[in-house]
């Protein structure tokens, strides 16, 4: 297998020489860089390492350039390598153009001419890409790779738990792909067995646990110490960022999860409005980053481990946990967000994980690649979920009852949704039935002005609806609103049981909750943001709190 390219793109060759001597300098022995004087040239060689089998990792392009414009070419270079990082080079007077490039064609970064000292400048950022490249990319005849239904709910587990865990795997449908057969046929697996994973090594787990794969790949699962100081639970932002500040701040800190680290977050294929990413930032991208650093800083993260009770003694909070272990901790942090809530349209419940999934776009969109798909739902995961779709399906047709989307999604996402040529918008509408032969095949919609009904083919429904706090693990004594979310410190004293609940000589902490010790931060807790960046936020302070309740005790 020969190395990733690097392909560098300028028609100024001393430009041209200077990036190549910089990038050659640092990345020589893991890429080969190689160069194009114009926007064509560098299709054509793009195209020319297609046809070989080789792999591309980043483009790096000049904005000027005669005949081509450098955004052009970034954009048009997705087409032939989606998953290689694409950068564009500008001079100061070009940063505009830059700006506006990133938001058409969705550009991982810009650099600025000149970019000296390259160890500041350029190295970090390219560093960056790669790792981010790497962590997504795969070789094609090698790793991991799952064999399975597409209309499978078992496959689809399998499927949202590798993708959650940032685990690269190679998806083969046993009905469309040839080499499926093959594999199946060589290794013995009877048909029945399947999902099968089929490792590296040669060896395979036939219907797996996400817990066996886990376990299978060397993820950690049990716990390094019986008492903490402070447990979270849930790894999406909040106890991310609970994580990270926790650690470095000297307590004890276990993160565990459900499902795998990310949360709502990590699902979302382009997070534009958190600080610091002025490209935007993938939820997978923002998750590896994350849980390196809180691992770096000393935290233990483990996943999938659900937490489904606890019970308090004394200052002692006892974490019961779905492997019958059990973790002690002095302060824990409830983080375990929202999920969606079952559509209530007949249909859908049987077809889930068989056409209709629940927020799942970025796992399952490849399989809908020249499909019709509807996502239903107004909000900015359902915007940010029918652009991603858009890149795959022939038609996505979002499904909302109001009129339009200005009350419920951002402008921006507006925006390009307008821009989108295969996104429509069906306002004033609902599911009304799914329908299908073992799959999704068609759906009923509902017109809300004379609620007519009228049925259309559909190949799958992905919803972004109803959305419900994970809180049935906490004990009673922790007290919520009405839809269940978790009130915290001044929200919790207005609250009417707050007198009868509350025994302590002091007032709760900002997001203590009503059960001393115990935080809440993120979606999960009573008048949150709903965003990642208030999410992050409301986690690190839950340490600063930590540290305070530890004190007092
Ligand atoms: C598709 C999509 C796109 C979005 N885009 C944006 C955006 O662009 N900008 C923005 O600011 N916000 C966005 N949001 C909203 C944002 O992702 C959420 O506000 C944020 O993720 C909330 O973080 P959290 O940590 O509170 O909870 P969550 O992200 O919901 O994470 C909770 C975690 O807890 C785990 N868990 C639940 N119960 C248990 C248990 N009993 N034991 C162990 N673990 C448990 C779950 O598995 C989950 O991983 C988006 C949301 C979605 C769904």
């Amino acid at each position: 297998m020969n190395k990733p390219v690097l392909l560098v793109v300028d028609d100024d060759p001393q430009v041209l020489a200077a990036v190549r001597r910089d990038l050659r300098s640092r990345y020589r022995e893991a890429y080969t860089v190689v160069s194009a004087s114009s926007g064509q040239e560098a299709l054509s060689t793009a195209r020319e390492l297609k046809g070989r089998g080789d792999a591309l990792a980043m483009v790096i392009s000049d904005q000027r350039m005669p005949g081509m414009l450098g955004g052009e070419l970034l954009a048009l270079s997705r087409e032939v390598y989606p998953l290689a990082r694409r950068v564009l080079l500008t001079a100061y007077s070009d940063i505009e153009a830059a700006i506006r490039a990133i938001n058409e064609a969705h550009l991982d970064h810009y650099l600025s001419k000149p970019w000296d000292p390259p160890e500041e400048k350029l190295y970090p950022v390219v560093d960056d890409l790669l790792d981010a490249w790497q962590a997504e990319s795969l070789p094609e005849a090698t790793g991991l790779r799952l064999i399975g239904h597409q209309w499978a709910t078992r496959s689809h587990a399998i499927k949202d738990f590798l993708a959650s865990s940032l685990i690269p795997y190679r998806w083969l449908d046993v009905e469309r792909d040839a080499e499926a057969r093959t594999l199946l046929e060589a290794a013995n697996i009877p048909s029945d067995a399947l999902p099968v994973l089929i490792f590296e090594d040669g060896s395979v787990l036939t219907n797996p646990e996400p817990r066996q794969v886990a376990e299978r790949l060397g993820r950690p699962l049990l716990a390094a110490f019986d008492v903490y100081d402070l447990v979270v639970v849930g790894a999406g932002p909040a106890g991310l960022a609970a994580a990270v500040y926790g650690a470095s701040e000297g307590l004890r800190t276990i993160l565990l999860d459900r499902h795998a680290p990310g949360g709502q977050a990590g699902s979302s294929s382009r997070i534009e409005n958190y600080l610091g990413f002025p490209a935007g930032v993938s939820g997978s991208d923002l998750t590896r980053r994350a849980i390196t650093q809180a691992q770096r800083l000393g935290a233990e993260v483990l996943a999938p481990l659900e937490v489904t009770g606890v019970s308090i003694d004394g200052g002692y909070k006892h974490l019961a946990l779905t492997d019958g272990r059990e973790l002690v901790t002095r302060t824990m942090l409830a983080s375990t967000g929202m999920f969606y809530r079952e559509h209530p349209a007949p249909g859908v419940a049987e077809h889930t994980g068989a056409g209709v999934y629940y927020g799942a776009a970025t796992t399952e969109a490849p399989a809908f690649r020249g499909r019709r798909v509807l996502v239903v739902g107004g909000g900015n995961s359902a915007g940010q979920g029918a652009m991603h779709l858009a890149r795959y399906a022939a038609d996505v047709q979002i499904v909302v009852r109001r009129e339009g989307l200005g009350e419920t999604m951002s402008r921006y996402l507006i925006e390009q949704i307008e821009k989108t040529p295969n996104i429509r918008l069906r306002p004033r509408a609902e599911i009304a039935s799914v329908e299908g032969e073992g799959h999704v095949e068609r759906v009923t919609l509902r017109f809300l002005e004379d609620g007519s009904c009228r049925s259309e083919e559909a190949d799958a429904v992905f919803v972004f609806i109803g959305t419900r706090p994970r809180t049935d693990w906490l004990p009673a004594g922790v007290l919520r609103d009405a839809k269940g979310f978790v009130l915290t410190g001044r929200d919790l004293m207005a609250a009417e049981p707050y007198a009868r609940t509350w025994k302590e000589q002091r007032e709760p902490l900002l997001l203590e909750t009503s059960v001393p010790g115990i935080f809440a931060a993120g979606d999960v807790r009573a008048g949150a943001m709903n965003r990642v960046a208030s999410a992050v936020g409301e986690g690190s302070m839950v340490v600063r709190l930590a540290h305070e309740y530890l004190a007092l005790t």
